[in-house]
């Protein structure tokens, strides 16, 4: 199948830190991929990199079709991005800041696009109460709306289940399967919460430090490490691995 994501060697350096170091990595169209990784692995800076939002330091990568520095436009037409923290206006009505995103989007049918993702996420009841009264499962599913109105062919999703209830996340999830399966949308999305990625990943990549240590299916994964019960212990097997690997080569 066609890679609708690919990077090569791409890094990013802050001041004393390589947030992101050389990274290779592929992504299927129409696959659900989960990126794994410790708190300050590099997941939100790889996700910046790719949604156009942070110049790499060096290397390139390619989202759907178009270069991530020499086409960002382009990238960005064909993405959605739900980050971490959902970005909406408050004062504002979910109804009201989709129809500002419609029109930023320059939808040609704006209010056809918004009857349309109100229809397919469920959201009608609470899309005219103001964004501010809303749980955060509900601004999340807003969150949703606002950041697959354009129909992107991909969508990034920074640690969507943060915060969710179990009701929350269950939502998440079927909304996460809804899309890939009746929209063939591919989703990349980084999260902590392993029994997310076994619930709806195709594939899984892990990253230690800015470094890529593993990418591979879930169906392979679950093989490779039959022995592991659950998929905590096949994380912590390829952490544990990784950190052995590093220690013998420094010796
Ligand atoms: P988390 O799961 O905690 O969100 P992460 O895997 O998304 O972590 P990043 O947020 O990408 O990791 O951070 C990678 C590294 O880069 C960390 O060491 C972090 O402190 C550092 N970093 C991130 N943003 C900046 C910045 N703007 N300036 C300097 N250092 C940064």
């Amino acid at each position: 199948m066609n890679e609708i994501i690919s990077t090569k060697s791409l890094s990013k350096n802050y001041t004393g830190i390589k947030a992101v170091d050389t990274l290779d990595l592929g992504i299927s169209e129409g696959e659900i991929f989960g990126f794994l990784g410790h708190n300050g692995a590099g997941k939100t800076t790889t996700i910046s990199m790719l949604t156009t939002l942070l110049p790499p330091t060096s290397g390139s990568g390619m989202v759907a079709g178009f270069d991530i520095v020499k086409d960002p436009l382009n990238v960005r037409r064909r993405i959605g991005y739900l980050p971490e923290n959902v970005q909406l206006y408050e004062s504002m009505t979910g109804y009201e800041n989709l129809k500002f995103f419609a029109h930023l989007s320059e939808l040609k049918e704006p209010d056809l696009a918004i009857e349309q993702v109100v229809s397919f996420l469920d959201i009608s009841s609470y899309i005219k109460k103001r964004v501010g009264q809303l749980s955060k499962g509900m601004r999340q599913r807003i969150g949703i709306a606002q950041a697959i109105i354009h129909e992107p062919k991909v969508l990034f999703l920074d640690e969507p289940s943060s915060g969710l209830d179990p009701m929350g996340m269950k939502q998440l999830r079927d909304i996460l399967l809804k899309l890939n399966q009746e929209k063939g949308m591919t989703i990349f999305m980084n999260t902590h919460l392993l029994s997310e990625v076994t619930a709806v990943c195709h594939s899984i990549a892990v990253l230690n430090a800015g470094k890529l240590i593993y990418q591979n299916s879930l169906e392979e994964t679950l093989k490779r490490f039959k022995d592991n019960s659950s998929l905590e212990q096949i994380y912590f097997s390829i952490e544990t691995d990784h950190s052995e690997a590093a220690h013998a080569v420094s010796h």
